[in-house]
């Protein structure tokens, strides 16, 4: 049952997305990207708005920040569209907004990174500051992008031992984020991405006049096998202990050694608070395990020589593509269903948060 949410291209989870949106008379919001899609269809950042549009509280799920992550995101949106959970929360007076494909570019090609190689959670910056410096990334870069692909053994080896001197470095850590190669991994891009500028002003057009804003950011590819980590960022005390009430002990903070997650420069739920400044923020990164990081790398590594090769052989480029997508999307039904089952414990407490606030 819960397998039958999860779609297997872009093109047809769109199309399911709007169908149950459509179904549920939801508002629906959709803004065209430039390109094409890997089958030639039309990209859309697609917007579902349920609920009262004064509400003064709203709840805000998104999926497909990081391209084929996408798949995972679409699956619970698609799900809570058909859940009583989503009427439960017009009931409470609370507004939900489904933000479909963040990254609808890299949801279709299957990658990480949107058309120029960014990746969206570290450009969400404020472009008139440098970005920080990442000597951590520097020392590696060379290693992780080889000249040539796949990577030698004598590639593989010195990246292992690199990658194990590196192991304990946070802050900045390896993905972190960077601004000096653009055909490297974790780049932030010099402005603001298609993207970025998309989702403000989505948070410009839902989002003021609420008083209260709750935010799940939905992503997949850290973490063991099938497990949600709700990823909590550096707050105030006072939202932490919000937070930490809504969403329970198990709410990780990213700057705690247990996270998965790095600390990151540009993340995109920062840029809440600047669309929507008269609202109470609660926003958590859900980030859930598929495999191995030492696979994981790997896919991020050949879409990074990819983007600086783009005239690569048809069959290396679709290995590439292939490997993304199963880094990132585990098409297992015990996965799925682990997926899924998190995801409404989180969106349930959420909506109880929500109701109290
Ligand atoms: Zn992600």
């Amino acid at each position: 049952m819960s397998a039958a949410f999860f779609s297997t291209t872009y093109a047809q989870a769109r199309r399911r997305f709007l169908e149950a949106a459509r179904e549920r008379s939801a508002v629906i919001g959709s803004h065209r990207h430039a390109r094409q899609g890997a089958e030639g269809e039309e990209l859309a950042l697609d917007t579902a708005l349920l609920g009262s549009p004064d509400a003064d509280r709203l709840f805000i799920i998104s999926s497909g920040t990081h391209g084929p992550e996408g798949f995972s995101g679409s699956a619970c949106q698609l799900a809570l569209l058909n859940d009583e959970l989503s009427r439960r929360a017009s009931e409470r007076g609370i507004a939900l907004l489904l933000i479909h494909a963040v990254n609808p570019f890299g949801f279709s090609h299957l990658t990480r990174t949107n058309e120029d190689n960014v990746d969206l959670n570290r450009n969400f910056n404020d472009f008139s500051q440098a970005y920080p410096a990442n000597p951590v990334y520097e020392e590696i870069h060379s290693l992780l992008v080889p000249p040539s692909w796949p990577p030698s053994e004598r590639n593989e080896a010195k990246l292992a031992e690199a990658m194990t001197r590196l192991a304990a470095q946070r802050s900045p850590g390896v993905s972190s984020g960077q601004d000096r190669h653009p055909d490297g991994l974790f780049y932030a891009g010099t402005g603001a991405s298609w993207s970025n500028r998309t989702i403000r002003s989505i948070l410009q057009r839902y989002g003021r006049n609420r008083r209260h804003i709750a935010w799940i950011d939905i992503h997949t590819g850290l973490g063991p096998y099938g497990h949600g980590e709700k990823i909590f960022g550096r707050h105030s005390a006072e939202t932490t202990a919000r937070a930490k009430a809504w969403w329970g002990a198990d709410l990780i903070v990213s700057t705690a050694a247990e996270s998965v997650s790095p600390r990151t420069a540009g993340y995109m739920m920062a840029c809440c608070q600047d669309e929507c400044p008269g609202a109470a923020i609660t926003h958590s990164t859900m980030e859930y395990g598929t495999l191995p990081s030492p696979q994981v790398r790997h896919a991020l590594r050949g879409e990074a020589w990819l983007a600086g090769h783009p005239i690569a052989p048809p069959d290396l480029v679709a290995a590439i593509r292939r490997a993304a997508r199963d880094a990132f999307f585990v098409d297992a039904d015990d996965w799925k269903g682990m997926i899924l089952g998190q995801f409404r414990a989180f969106a349930l407490q959420t909506i109880n948060g929500l109701t109290t606030s």
